[in-house]
């Protein structure tokens, strides 16, 4: 029998799960191989935290240091060490830095390259960060508007000078962050721009980065060396709305469990939303505890925000309204358009993918396609294309 690696199919068997995942781990490619020439000049990491966005380290990984990628992010230490049993040779940098004292053996061992984002993260690398004469390589991370993690310009500077002196640091990597980058006519990404221009100035022997997947897009004095895209790889949009660039990559699809003729006035789902006509409803096996969020339950609801419309899914060519409260394994389809017997027992309705948008599905729900795929959790079956040679 041919070798097929064990992440080709995943998670529950396709007859025993109540929906199923296709994860395009060429589109994946595509998309990186697109963000790389958006880049260049500079080189283009991939951000690879949470699990890649949930859908799967390892697979994820591997197709994209097929596709060139040489340079990964993740957020934690624990996610640098199982990146690096997949990547031998990568070069993995950690974003929230180095925790404790005793974190700092895991980086050694598994040559992680943490991100100093405070005092105490320096502190701790100047003492434990060294590999006998040498300290090992780290990444300063610079505040410049977010306030969540990264030195102040005044500490940043006196940083540089000291180590100027000392020796104590071997930065590879200065960089900071955007927090608006998303909204391309946001004034606030060019003065953080102009910010992270002093810091690098700071820090002149040493490659720098400032761009999520948004900021790739805002202009090329906004590239700098390194650029760090997450969400575009995954297909959601880098441009805020205008348009998407990016290749589908994830496709979900929730399996038909019932079908249910129902009149005007009957009652659907928790809280008992009445009916305005009679209906034929769709009842899929896929709920908010597989990532399909509780706020994308039907117009009406009256735990609903105030966002235009039901969330969607889509099913035999038509778009069908999500019906009633979505529950926890549970959610209902008003698929009466389609007309009777056209949705059976087995059929999918697809809740996001190449006929439903993901930012689209996401804005009715009143989230982001980032946090819908980082909740997909680990109920469905899951069939990754493109994944055979890895
Ligand atoms: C998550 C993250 C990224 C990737 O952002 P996307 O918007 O997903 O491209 C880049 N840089 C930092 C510091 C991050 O936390």
């Amino acid at each position: 029998m041919a070798h097929r690696p064990p992440y080709t199919n995943t998670g529950p068997a396709p007859h025993l799960a109540g929906g199923r995942l296709t994860i395009d781990l060429s589109a994946l490619a595509a998309n990186y191989r697109l963000l790389a020439a958006r880049s260049a000049p500079a080189e283009a990491a991939a951000v690879v935290k949470a699990d890649a966005y949930g859908l799967g380290l390892e697979p994820v990984a591997r197709a994209l240091w097929t596709a060139g990628c040489r340079r990964f992010f993740v957020a934690l230490p624990h996610e640098g060490v199982a990146l690096r049993a997949v990547l031998p040779e990568a070069q993995i940098f950690v974003f929230n830095g180095l925790f404790a004292v005793e974190a700092a053996a895991a980086y050694h061992d598994a040559r992680l390259i943490p991100v100093l984002n405070s005092q105490s993260d320096i502190s701790i690398w100047e003492a434990h960060g060294w590999d006998g004469e040498h300290p090992r390589p780290c990444a300063v991370h610079v505040d410049t508007g977010m306030n969540r993690l990264g030195l102040t310009l005044e500490r940043a500077r006196t940083l540089a000078e000291e180590n100027a002196l000392t020796g104590a640091l071997t930065p590879n990597l200065v960089m900071s962050h955007l927090a608006c980058a998303d909204t391309p006519d946001n004034p606030m990404s060019r003065k953080q721009l102009e910010l992270f221009q002093a810091v690098r100035v700071l820090f002149p022997e040493t490659e720098s980065s400032l761009c999520n997947s948004a900021g790739i897009f805002l202009g090329d004095d906004f590239l700098a060396d390194l650029t760090r895209p997450g969400i575009a790889l995954y297909g959601g949009s880098p441009t805020g709305g205008n348009g998407n660039p990016m290749q589908v990559v994830v496709t979900a699809e929730a399996r038909v469990a019932q079908v249910r003729q129902l009149r005007a006035g009957d009652t659907v789902s928790y809280g008992a939303t009445p009916l305005a006509r009679d209906s034929i409803v769709a009842v899929c096996s896929v709920g908010y505890a597989d990532g399909y969020h509780r706020a994308a339950s039907g117009a009406g609801v009256p735990l609903r925000r105030a966002v235009a419309g039901s969330a969607h899914g889509f099913i035999h060519g038509h778009k069908v309204p999500v019906l009633g409260r979505v529950t926890m394994d549970l959610t209902l389809f008003d698929v009466t358009a389609l007309g009777p017997d056209a949705v059976a027992v087995g059929d999918h309705v697809e809740l996001f993918g190449p006929n439903m948008p993901i930012d689209q599905v996401a804005e009715a729900a009143g989230t982001i396609a980032y946090e819908l795929l980082t909740s997909l959790g680990g109920r469905y079956h899951r069939n990754y294309l493109g994944g055979e040679s890895l």
